[in-house]
């Protein structure tokens, strides 16, 4: 019998979907099932699949992971089987925290490197049949080619101008980023002119290297795609595009555009040209569409996080991406902040209200200089910062999420713990529902 495809295998696999079945894609990136909290969360997503799909029966289910499922061996083992008994089919893209040279199973001594590390990480995914390489899945209307594309972030991939150093926050990017602690690169690291760590640079070196890996499957996956049609869906782990991420100005953490994208990732996926394409990393959830080809970010973040920016996605669960047909764009803030409201203003030294008021609290010394340019605004009750955001305070305070805790429950796969709310909600002028209908309407 042929081995199980590993990310050794430079070839498409096909896979059918059975006679009389429907194919589904769900979506669920940065699950960083080493948090107990998330650990949790995945397996009541699991329990509400079993006890409240009525679909399961005749879908044919496959699930997305493009990366940073978990740091840990063991632990990657134990939620992949979880998942792996969930769906019929998964494919994997790995992310920086499985490249963390740690984590190693119970009485194996640590990788030597990120390298072999990922080689162990392949290894699970091999034993449990999870796909890391391309598939084409056949059985539908036309074949839909899932394409891995690898990838590292690399400092130039920041075009953006960086804030005034008085505007920023008096902070080493080298000891934040654990990645420069964690991630050994071996020979690599003895390359003429490579940097990871050092005043938080990232030469291109590592994201060379994984585009490299890439080729092989994009002639693979183009040159049947011209022989026998069908549409693409490619997936990554680090970022494409910089209109995918939050300005500087909007984010308490500046450094981020520096450790998020690739541009080797986006001449690839020009190349490939998708219907879409799915990427993880960042934690601000992303659905849009750009130049013909939409993107989408759908992660679940570190425990912190699910109560603030990724809210909507804990609340609401792994995204529902195709479901014979895809879902519409799906209501994420800052896709629509930037899609609706202002364009990128990557000049402005205009600090969010929110990012100067945590600047002012943590850092007392640029207090004075963030009252000299007029940025610390007098912030009135917890809705102080929600005028900032679509809609104002209707549309961004913790009622709006909980109303919407499961909007668009058609495209989701919740929580065991969530109960179906109405859609559209009973406000009438509230933008998500407003946006649901209208993207629902487009669609038809
Ligand atoms: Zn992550
Ligand atoms: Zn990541």
């Amino acid at each position: 019998m042929r081995p199980f495809p590993g990310a050794d295998c430079d070839e498409v696999t096909d896979v059918k979907v059975p006679d009389g079945h429907k194919f589904r894609i769900f979506l669920m990136s940065d699950l960083h099932i080493d948090h107990k909290k998330n650990k949790e969360w995945m397996r009541s997503c699991l329990a509400s699949m079993s006890r409240r799909d009525s679909d399961k029966a005749c879908s044919y289910d496959c699930l997305l992971l493009p990366g940073d499922l978990c740091t840990s061996e063991d632990q990657f083992e134990e939620s992949l089987r979880a998942l792996a008994e969930a769906f019929h089919m998964i494919c994997f893209c790995f992310g920086n925290h499985e490249a963390w040279a740690h984590g190693e199973k119970k009485g194996c001594a640590p990788a030597r490197d990120s390298f072999e590390k990922l080689d162990r990480i392949h290894d699970i995914c091999q034993s449990l049949k999870v796909y890391t390489s391309p598939i084409r899945i056949l059985g539908l209307e036309q074949p839909l080619l899932l394409l891995p594309l690898w990838s590292w972030y690399h400092s130039s991939w920041d075009r953006e101008p960086d804030l005034p150093p008085q505007l920023q926050p008096p902070l080493d990017p080298e000891k934040r980023v654990s990645d420069f602690r964690l991630c050994k690169w071996g020979s690599l690291a003895e390359a003429p002119d490579f940097v990871f760590g050092p005043g938080g640079e990232t030469s291109d070196h590592l994201a060379q290297r994984f585009a490299e890996r890439n080729e092989a499957w994009i002639s693979a996956v183009l040159d049947l795609q011209r022989r026998e049609g069908g549409e693409i869906l490619s997936y990554s782990h680090f970022c494409p595009r910089q209109e995918l991420i939050l300005e500087k100005r909007f984010s308490y953490d500046q450094h981020v555009p520096k450790i998020s994208g690739s541009s080797y990732l986006e001449e690839q996926i020009r190349r490939v040209n998708p219907r879409v394409h799915v990427f993880g990393h960042t934690h601000v959830a992303w659905d849009t569409i750009l130049e013909g080809v939409r993107y989408v970010h759908w992660p679940l973040g570190n425990p912190k996080e699910q109560g603030g920016q990724t809210k909507m996605q804990n609340l609401s669960g792994f995204l529902l991406l195709l479901d014979s047909v895809w879902s519409p764009v799906q209501f994420t803030h800052w896709a629509y902040f930037y899609d609706y409201m202002e364009p990128r203003q990557p000049d402005s030294t205009a600090l969010a209200p929110w990012v100067s008021f945590g600047y002012a609290q943590v850092y007392p010394e640029m207090k004075a200089e963030l009252d000299k340019r007029g940025l610390l605004p007098k912030l009135e009750g917890p809705d102080g910062f929600s005028a900032y955001f679509p809609g104002g305070v209707l549309n961004n305070n913790g009622e709006f999420w909980q109303r919407h805790a499961s909007a668009n429950w058609r495209w989701r796969l919740p929580p065991d713990t969530l109960s179906q709310q109405r859609f559209p909600c009973e406000n009438a002028a509230c933008i998500l529902c407003a946006f649901t209908r209208k993207q629902e309407g487009a669609e038809e």
